[in-house]
């Protein structure tokens, strides 16, 4: 990804940008600009005032929103205790070592550890499935990671393979789309990148970048294997979908051709694929994109106003959760979840769906860590007490979207 105009590095705004008030203001989410950085400057204070209008609606109790298939907010857990409960389904050791370890290596599009890390069992292999799916002993690398892992918990698995022209020649990239049922009328996505960018030196791991929040998404997707199953046994209307992005990094200088390769693929393609809601993509009610997650104190700011609203049920959540202490952070501890304007707007994964009218939550910490983009951001890089806080948060959230 890459960070506007707050950052320090390649100023640009792609479909985002901070706002006069308190939460940033997204004009392509409003549906005025697709691409903010190429809107006349003399469009802005109105497009400004349209943006806050919309936020101002968005955000009133019950009121209609513009938002088509959004479902209204689910209550939160009903009790101190069921939210215990809930939380007991994750496992940390499970997170760090059966999900983390095994993408704490290269995975350059089309390398052998992209596809160590993403292939799907062959299935006359015949390796014993464990309890959680991956078919490998605990803490051993598991060879078919992402697809295999997400197979073995009975997830419909789909692989979007397609090769592309880079700065480095034909590449041949491939996103990994899983849903937990793929009957269910709407989805709520959650997507991160499993590429790592090609640095002057080899070896880079991208250990927030983004083993780190893949590995989040298997653990959230393991700790929710009951209640997703028993969901569509009942034939709920909304499940849960995983995608798994490849080629989000620039081999040379980021441009519109040179980054988010599957990304810009994968949304296209299921913005033509049919489906009971219309199109894949149409049924996407929301997408929460993780990104550069796993370092100490993250800095997360809501950038679009309409899907403000479900960040609050985030800082809402985080806030519940602290208060019980089933959080590691302590209360002097500043929260993941800011309220604070966004320092900047982001290029990421996000952008080819928000430009086609997706509700995007852009979870990503500005400032971004220190060691992004640089040897350093390896496991020691990482803060395990803030993964499995973000964890903990990211469970009841879906779990209270999803109304498991
Ligand atoms: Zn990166």
């Amino acid at each position: 990804m890459r960070k506007g105009a707050a950052g320090s590095r390649r100023p640009r705004a792609a479909g985002s940008g901070p706002g006069p008030g308190p939460v940033p203001v997204a004009v392509a989410a409003a549906g005025f600009c697709p691409r903010s950085r190429r809107c006349p400057r003399p469009l802005l204070p109105l497009l400004a005032l349209a943006a806050a209008a919309a936020l101002l609606y968005s955000a009133w109790p019950g009121g209609e929103r513009d938002t088509g298939t959004l479902p209204p907010a689910a209550p939160p857990p009903s009790s101190d205790h069921s939210l215990r409960q809930l939380l007991k389904l994750l496992d940390p050791s499970r997170l760090h070592q059966r999900f983390l370890r095994p993408f704490l290596r290269e995975r350059v599009p089309g390398g052998p550890g992209s596809r160590a890390v993403r292939q799907v069992p062959h299935p006359r292999h015949g390796s014993p499935r464990l309890p959680y799916g991956c078919p490998a002993p605990m803490g051993a690398p598991c060879p078919q990671h992402i697809a295999g892992c997400l197979e073995a918990l009975a997830w419909h698995v789909e692989l979007d393979a397609f090769a592309a022209p880079t700065p480095r020649g034909s590449v041949t990239f491939t996103n990994v789309v899983a849903t937990a049922a793929p009957g269910a009328a709407r989805r709520l996505a959650l997507a991160c990148h499993y590429d790592t960018k090609v640095l002057p030196a080899p070896g880079f791991v991208g250990a927030t970048d983004s083993a780190a929040p893949c590995a989040i998404i298997l653990e959230l997707a393991a700790a929710l294997r009951g209640p997703l199953r028993r969901a569509k046994e009942a034939g709920a209307e909304a499940t849960l979908q995983l995608l798994f992005l490849d080629g989000e990094e620039a081999f040379e200088e980021w441009s519109d051709t040179d980054s988010l390769y599957g990304a810009r693929h994968l949304a296209a393609r299921m913005a033509a694929t049919r489906h009971r809601a219309g199109t894949h993509l149409s049924a996407m009610s929301l997408l929460v994109l993780l990104d550069l997650l796993g370092a100490r104190d993250p800095a997360i700011h809501s950038h679009f106003p309409s899907t403000h609203h479900w960040f609050l049920r985030l800082v809402h959540i985080e806030q519940r959760l602290r208060r019980l202490r089933l959080l590691h952070a302590a209360p002097p501890d500043p929260p993941f979840f800011r309220l604070s304007p966004a320092p900047g707007p982001v290029e990421d994964d996000h952008v080819p769906f928000l430009q086609r009218g997706v509700p995007v939550l852009h979870l990503i910490p500005l400032p971004f860590p220190p060691a992004w983009h640089t040897p350093e951001d390896t496991e020691r890089n990482l803060h395990p007490p803030t993964m499995e806080d973000l964890t903990r948060i990211l469970l009841v959230f879906v779990t209270e979207f999803l109304q498991l």
